[in-house]
């Protein structure tokens, strides 16, 4: 799923999203974010202004 990212998680709405360290292959594209949300521990890359959301990571 793919929408427009407005720093939010887009479950919960909350705007608390920790910044996470890259994957490896996040390097291979400039611009990549990668956020988890600190309510419900979402998953949130964010490419090009765009956001993919994962399944809670670790
Ligand atoms: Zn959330």
């Amino acid at each position: 799923m793919k929408f427009r990212f407005t720093m939010q998680c887009p479950v919960c709405s909350n705007s608390q999203l920790l910044r996470l360290h890259r994957k490896w292959w996040m390097r291979l594209v400039p611009g990549t974010r990668y956020y988890r949300c600190s309510s419900c521990d979402l998953g949130i890359i964010v490419l090009l202004g765009l956001y993919i959301t994962v399944k809670p990571a670790f």
